[in-house]
């Protein structure tokens, strides 16, 4: 089958003839329909330190995907062919106190697929029946493909309550964005969004947010002026992995305010720890999707209303895949979806 791969030691990857998965017996093999293009993905194309690290080449690459499940295992039961499928990219250990006790989403010995597992830019994927989520009647293909970063929204938007509250999401890339629908979706009051991008500015305004703030010019305390809010936000969702980022949002929220933290820190940040003491701050760690509260989630948000569609800006065949990564990396995408069903 074809399958991108980072075949060795050096930054790009390479379109490669790949053995297909074999099927144990608790297993699910899905011909791939479409994948989406992740932050993770370029971090490995580009073979920074972090992916250097973490990647046993070679690895076939990708885990967000949507496909059509061909043929099971000998004990599966829950699957059959002609489902129309996504995976859930976390492959837990099963046997930590957390995956004991049903905590799977905080298992202490996490793989990921197309990581440290072979994963879904290709023809075939193969996962255990554990790891798979059947999609209900009517979601949107596309929509499909991005459960798993619609999931990481969703798992941090919906972390607290949003009911009236104010919210404040710190970076508009396609997770941030997603976010502020969920968070619009689930009732809250305003939703300030902020970045350094203004394509992706104009893309989260499309979304529906209250404001869109470039901050590097305009100011998080200003907007809370002409929005007529007096005790800042309630809620704040770090989205962008900015050190200033972070420091903005913990200088603007409300005593007793909450923040949920998704982006990845590139360094160490500093911060005025005063602030979050006095302040009376909660903040948390996301990673992930819970398995599979989120998913429910999505699916119910999605039969309700909620539209994250023009957040997929550009759609490519897999044998394009150059310029795809090259527009996904370019900060003028939003969403970038690879199709595997020509070629
Ligand atoms: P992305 O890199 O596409 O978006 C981040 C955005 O933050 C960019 O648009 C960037 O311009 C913006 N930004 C940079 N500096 C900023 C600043 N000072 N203020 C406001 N915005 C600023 O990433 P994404 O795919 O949307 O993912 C969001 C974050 O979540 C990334 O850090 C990613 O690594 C992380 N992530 C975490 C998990 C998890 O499970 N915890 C999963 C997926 C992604
Ligand atoms: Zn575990």
């Amino acid at each position: 089958m074809k399958a991108l791969v980072k075949a060795g030691s050096a930054p790009g990857l390479a379109l490669e003839e790949v053995r297909e998965p074999a099927v144990g017996a608790h297993d699910v093999l899905i011909r791939v329909q479409r994948t989406g293009i992740c932050g993770t993905d370029l971090h490995i194309y580009e073979w920074d330190e972090w992916a250097q690290r973490t990647v046993p080449a070679p690895m076939v690459i990708g885990h967000e995907f949507v496909g059509e499940v061909v043929e099971v295992g000998a004990h599966v039961t829950d699957f059959g062919p002609g489902d129309v499928v996504s995976g859930e990219g976390h492959l837990v250990c099963g046997h930590c106190r957390n995956c004991l006790a049903g905590r799977r989403h905080l298992c202490a010995h996490t793989r990921g697929i197309g990581v440290d597992h072979p994963g879904a830019f290709a023809e075939y994927i193969v996962l255990p029946m554990t790891n798979i989520w059947r999609h209900a009647d009517g979601i949107d293909r596309d929509v499909a493909a991005i459960f798993d970063p619609f999931g990481n929204a969703t798992h941090a938007a919906l972390s607290y309550p949003v009911l009236g509250e104010d919210v404040l999401i710190t970076g508009a890339g396609p997770i941030g964005i997603i976010a502020a629908a969920v968070v619009r979706h689930a009732g809250a009051r305003h939703v300030v969004i902020t970045d350094v991008n203004g394509y992706r500015l104009d893309l989260a305004r499309k979304m529906g947010v209250t404001t869109a703030l470039d901050v590097r010019t305009a100011s998080i305390a200003n907007v809370q002026g002409e929005l007529g809010m007096h005790e800042g936000f309630d809620v704040g969702l770090e989205m962008s992995g900015s050190p200033q980022a972070l420091r903005d949002m913990v200088a603007n929220m409300a005593h007793g305010g909450r923040i949920a933290i998704l982006g990845i820190p590139t360094e160490d940040i500093a911060l005025d720890w005063s602030q979050v003491v006095f302040n009376m701050l909660t903040i948390r760690g996301i990673y992930g999707r819970e398995m599979y509260e989120t998913w429910y989630a999505m699916t119910m948000m999605l039969q309700s209303g909620l539209d994250i569609g023009p957040v997929i800006t550009h759609r490519a065949s897999y044998e394009d895949y150059e310029d795809a990564f090259s527009i996904a990396r370019s900060g003028h995408a939003g969403k970038v979806i690879l199709d595997w069903t020509g070629g």
